[in-house]
């Protein structure tokens, strides 16, 4: 009997551990008593939030779909919906990227939670057609299925409806600015206590966004040609036309291919050489090979851009942030448009 009940704790205690240990792996710090648990689907809300909330020990902040991974192919885990339902703040963005999320939010209780898409606070556009992208089909078969009456979060169908907004708007200044004032005005409404503080580590915050702004707009006014190619994909269009900028890429903003065709690889590299565009651009979490040959070819340069479609795990644990991010792309800019 006395050898049964060791084993017995020994295996309680390595169910135990085994449990601290997956609720461990999100990344976040797990099993807080903070008073406040707020959770972000994407990088830029997370790192806005980060910068809103500051030093406050009583909130506990989530990336949910955390750093390296591509946000197009992330489907919430059984331990995701438990942080969503747990929150006392959710924030999406939606559309083609997060079509997980009206789905989620019909079926989980959610009724102490606040609910932001995040996508309702910027003027967002169609998806455009970007030069020299292939052709993707769009994955809308089960948009009919989110139409549920009742629902608190109904009142923001009528614009994602169609699927087909681009839902990469962090990428303007314009944007990240508005997305800021709106998640700063969400956590005033969970904890109106700390109010002053969300506002002024907004205000500061903001103050860095214009900082960035006003850099890349001095390189924009500066530019010698128009043009960035990019031989990726392409979720940059709101950035693109806020510095009215033009771009040729290899597939669209929410394309998951990354290996294009022989032909979209001739058609970059001889808008490359027409043109005399010195630099190539790829984006984060992409190894660059694309880039690299056409680069090859054309005795260009192949650079990385951040986009913030996403975070490196490395950029991630080393506290990088939008600004810090964007802050990379003024030196890529100024070699490709000047
Ligand atoms: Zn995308």
């Amino acid at each position: 009997m006395k050898a049964k009940k060791i084993v017995f704790i020994v295996l309680a205690i390595a169910i135990v551990i085994g449990i601290g240990i997956a609720f461990g792996i999100g990344g976040n710090k797990n099993k807080s008593n903070a008073k406040y648990k707020v959770v972000a689907s994407n990088f830029a809300s997370y790192d806005f939030l980060r910068a809103i909330i500051g030093d406050n020990k009583d909130v506990e902040l989530t990336f949910l779909i955390g750093p390296g991974k591509d946000a197009h192919s992330y489907d919430p885990t059984a331990q995701d919906l438990i942080k969503i339902q747990d929150s006392d703040l959710f924030v999406y963005v939606g559309g083609e990227m997060e079509k997980w999320s009206d789905k989620v939010l019909d079926s989980l209780d959610t009724d102490g939670t606040e609910i932001i898409c995040i996508a309702d606070f910027v003027d967002t556009m169609e998806e455009k057609e970007v030069d020299g992208a292939e052709e993707h089909e769009h994955d809308h078969k089960d948009e009919d299925e989110h139409h549920e009456e009742g629902e608190e979060h109904e009142e923001h169908e009528h614009e994602h409806e169609e699927g087909a907004f681009d839902e990469h708007i962090w990428t303007s200044p314009e944007n990240a600015i508005k997305m800021v004032n709106a998640l700063e005005k969400a956590m005033e409404k969970i904890d109106s206590e700390n109010s002053n503080t969300y506002k002024e580590n907004a205000d500061k915050y903001i103050a860095q966004i214009k900082d960035v702004d006003s850099k890349i707009q001095n390189i924009v006014d500066n530019k010698v040609r128009n043009r960035l190619i990019f031989a990726d994909k392409m979720p940059m269009q709101y950035f693109i036309d806020y510095y009215k900028l033009e771009v040729s890429a290899a597939f669209d903003g929410c394309s998951t291919e990354t290996e294009p065709s022989a032909q979209t690889i001739a058609y970059l590299q001889n808008k490359v050489k027409e043109e005399k565009i010195p630099v190539i651009l790829y984006i984060e979490l992409n190894p660059g090979t694309v880039a690299n040959t056409i680069a090859n070819e054309t005795g260009s340069k192949a650079m990385q851009i951040q986009t913030l479609h996403n975070v490196s795990l490395d950029d991630f644990k080393n506290g990088e942030t939008w600004v810090s991010l964007m802050t990379r792309n003024i030196d890529v800019l100024k070699k490709a448009l000047q």
